[in-house]
Protein backbone atom coordinates (compact mmCIF):
# COMPACT_ATOMS: atom_id res chain seq x y z
CA UNK A 1 0.00 0.00 0.00
CA UNK A 2 1.47 3.23 -1.12
CA UNK A 3 0.48 6.53 0.58
CA UNK A 4 1.43 9.98 -0.68
CA UNK A 5 4.36 11.43 0.83
CA UNK A 6 2.11 14.34 2.97
CA UNK A 7 0.76 10.96 5.00
CA UNK A 8 3.89 9.51 5.71
CA UNK A 9 5.65 13.14 6.60
CA UNK A 10 3.25 13.72 9.66
CA UNK A 11 4.77 11.51 12.59
CA UNK A 12 2.63 10.60 15.30
CA UNK A 13 2.68 13.28 18.41
CA UNK A 14 0.89 11.69 20.79
CA UNK A 15 -1.55 14.03 22.65
CA UNK A 16 -0.33 14.58 26.12
CA UNK A 17 -2.85 15.33 29.13
CA UNK A 18 -3.61 19.35 28.30
CA UNK A 19 -4.82 21.50 31.44
CA UNK A 20 -7.80 23.73 31.23
CA UNK A 21 -5.31 26.79 31.22
CA UNK A 22 -2.84 25.15 28.47
CA UNK A 23 -6.04 24.99 26.41
CA UNK A 24 -7.39 28.29 27.03
CA UNK A 25 -3.81 29.51 26.01
CA UNK A 26 -3.99 27.41 22.68
CA UNK A 27 -6.87 28.97 20.75
CA UNK A 28 -5.91 30.57 17.65
CA UNK A 29 -9.09 31.95 16.48
CA UNK A 30 -10.89 33.55 19.14
CA UNK A 31 -9.98 36.73 21.05
CA UNK A 32 -8.18 36.29 24.45
CA UNK A 33 -11.71 37.06 25.97
CA UNK A 34 -13.86 34.75 24.56
CA UNK A 35 -11.36 31.77 25.20
CA UNK A 36 -11.36 32.90 28.74
CA UNK A 37 -14.96 32.60 28.99
CA UNK A 38 -15.89 29.53 26.74
CA UNK A 39 -16.58 25.89 28.23
CA UNK A 40 -13.87 23.71 28.74
CA UNK A 41 -14.81 20.07 29.89
CA UNK A 42 -14.69 19.48 33.67
CA UNK A 43 -12.92 15.62 33.27
CA UNK A 44 -10.10 16.75 31.21
CA UNK A 45 -8.29 14.26 33.58
CA UNK A 46 -10.45 11.80 32.80
CA UNK A 47 -10.23 11.86 29.15
CA UNK A 48 -8.59 8.95 26.73
CA UNK A 49 -5.43 10.69 26.04
CA UNK A 50 -3.81 8.23 24.05
CA UNK A 51 -6.25 7.45 21.86
CA UNK A 52 -6.83 10.84 20.46
CA UNK A 53 -5.37 13.00 18.03
CA UNK A 54 -7.49 15.93 19.05
CA UNK A 55 -9.81 16.92 22.22
CA UNK A 56 -12.67 17.93 20.57
CA UNK A 57 -16.16 19.31 22.76
CA UNK A 58 -19.55 20.66 22.03
CA UNK A 59 -20.42 23.68 24.77
CA UNK A 60 -23.25 21.93 26.38
CA UNK A 61 -25.01 25.81 27.51
CA UNK A 62 -24.78 26.71 23.08
CA UNK A 63 -25.09 23.91 20.68
CA UNK A 64 -23.75 25.39 18.13
CA UNK A 65 -20.28 25.57 19.22
CA UNK A 66 -17.77 23.19 18.96
CA UNK A 67 -13.76 23.24 20.14
CA UNK A 68 -11.02 21.55 19.39
CA UNK A 69 -7.55 21.13 20.74
CA UNK A 70 -4.78 19.05 19.10
CA UNK A 71 -0.96 19.18 18.64
CA UNK A 72 1.26 20.87 15.83
CA UNK A 73 4.52 20.70 16.01
CA UNK A 74 5.43 20.86 19.81
CA UNK A 75 2.19 23.63 21.07
CA UNK A 76 -1.33 23.00 21.62
CA UNK A 77 -3.28 24.53 19.05
CA UNK A 78 -7.37 25.04 19.62
CA UNK A 79 -10.02 25.72 17.49
CA UNK A 80 -13.60 27.38 18.26
CA UNK A 81 -15.70 26.17 15.54
CA UNK A 82 -19.71 26.82 14.85
CA UNK A 83 -22.13 24.27 13.48
CA UNK A 84 -24.39 26.80 11.61
CA UNK A 85 -27.94 24.65 11.14
CA UNK A 86 -28.03 22.90 7.66
CA UNK A 87 -30.08 25.26 5.02
CA UNK A 88 -32.51 22.67 3.90
CA UNK A 89 -30.96 22.99 -0.05
CA UNK A 90 -27.28 21.67 1.38
CA UNK A 91 -26.76 18.01 0.34
CA UNK A 92 -26.32 16.10 3.60
CA UNK A 93 -23.09 14.66 3.73
CA UNK A 94 -21.84 11.39 5.58
CA UNK A 95 -18.54 11.30 5.57
CA UNK A 96 -16.24 12.99 8.14
CA UNK A 97 -13.66 15.12 6.03
CA UNK A 98 -11.08 14.36 8.88
CA UNK A 99 -11.11 10.34 9.62
CA UNK A 100 -13.30 9.75 6.60
CA UNK A 101 -15.80 7.64 8.44
CA UNK A 102 -19.10 6.95 7.12
CA UNK A 103 -22.52 8.28 9.12
CA UNK A 104 -25.74 7.42 8.24
CA UNK A 105 -26.56 11.21 10.00
CA UNK A 106 -23.32 11.92 12.19
CA UNK A 107 -21.71 14.25 10.33
CA UNK A 108 -21.82 18.19 10.84
CA UNK A 109 -20.43 21.31 8.55
CA UNK A 110 -18.38 23.36 11.38
CA UNK A 111 -16.90 26.53 10.53
CA UNK A 112 -13.54 28.20 12.16
CA UNK A 113 -13.40 31.79 11.45
CA UNK A 114 -9.80 32.55 10.35
CA UNK A 115 -7.26 33.64 12.76
CA UNK A 116 -5.68 36.89 13.14
CA UNK A 117 -6.73 39.77 10.26
CA UNK A 118 -8.40 37.46 8.09
CA UNK A 119 -10.85 36.52 10.61
CA UNK A 120 -11.75 39.99 11.45
CA UNK A 121 -12.54 40.62 8.16
CA UNK A 122 -15.31 37.77 8.44
CA UNK A 123 -13.51 34.71 6.30
CA UNK A 124 -13.85 31.28 7.78
CA UNK A 125 -13.15 27.83 7.01
CA UNK A 126 -15.44 24.78 6.94
CA UNK A 127 -15.12 21.19 7.02
CA UNK A 128 -17.42 18.20 7.29
CA UNK A 129 -16.57 16.68 11.05
CA UNK A 130 -17.74 13.44 13.17
CA UNK A 131 -20.79 15.60 14.89
CA UNK A 132 -19.58 13.55 18.20
CA UNK A 133 -16.01 15.08 17.59
CA UNK A 134 -14.45 11.42 18.16
CA UNK A 135 -12.50 11.40 14.70
CA UNK A 136 -9.98 10.10 16.90
CA UNK A 137 -11.93 6.96 18.36
CA UNK A 138 -13.44 5.75 15.40
CA UNK A 139 -10.05 5.68 13.30
CA UNK A 140 -8.96 2.87 15.92
CA UNK A 141 -11.95 1.04 16.41
CA UNK A 142 -12.84 2.46 19.68
CA UNK A 143 -16.08 3.75 18.59
CA UNK A 144 -18.45 2.34 16.10
CA UNK A 145 -20.92 4.58 13.64
CA UNK A 146 -23.78 1.56 14.26
CA UNK A 147 -23.84 0.86 10.14
CA UNK A 148 -24.45 -2.33 9.28
CA UNK A 149 -22.47 -2.42 5.99
CA UNK A 150 -19.46 -0.42 6.25
CA UNK A 151 -17.03 0.49 3.31
CA UNK A 152 -13.65 -1.44 3.77
CA UNK A 153 -10.12 0.18 3.41
CA UNK A 154 -6.63 -1.73 3.25
CA UNK A 155 -5.11 0.69 5.17
CA UNK A 156 -4.04 -0.04 8.95
CA UNK A 157 -5.03 1.71 11.73
CA UNK A 158 -1.95 3.57 11.96
CA UNK A 159 -2.16 4.60 8.05
CA UNK A 160 -5.71 5.92 9.41
CA UNK A 161 -4.37 7.42 12.09
CA UNK A 162 -1.72 9.12 9.67
CA UNK A 163 -4.22 10.06 7.45
CA UNK A 164 -6.14 11.55 9.94
CA UNK A 165 -3.91 13.49 11.46
CA UNK A 166 -2.63 15.08 8.08
CA UNK A 167 -6.30 16.01 7.82
CA UNK A 168 -6.83 18.00 10.65
CA UNK A 169 -3.22 19.60 10.19
CA UNK A 170 -4.04 20.73 6.67
CA UNK A 171 -7.70 22.50 8.19
CA UNK A 172 -5.10 24.00 10.84
CA UNK A 173 -3.45 25.40 7.93
CA UNK A 174 -6.56 26.61 6.33
CA UNK A 175 -7.47 28.50 9.66
CA UNK A 176 -3.79 30.05 10.50
CA UNK A 177 -3.00 30.94 7.03
ZN1 LIG B 1 -14.40 12.10 11.95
Amino acid sequence: MHLPNTFRQISLTLMQPLTEREIRAAFVNCTKGEARRLSVPRDLAERPWEDLDYLGWRDPQAPDRAYLVTRRGDRPRALALRCPAPAPWQTRRSMCSICLTDHTSGVSLMVAPMAGKAGKQGNSVGTYLCSDLCCSLYVRGKKDTGLAVRYRESLTVEEKIQRAAANLDAFLAKVTA
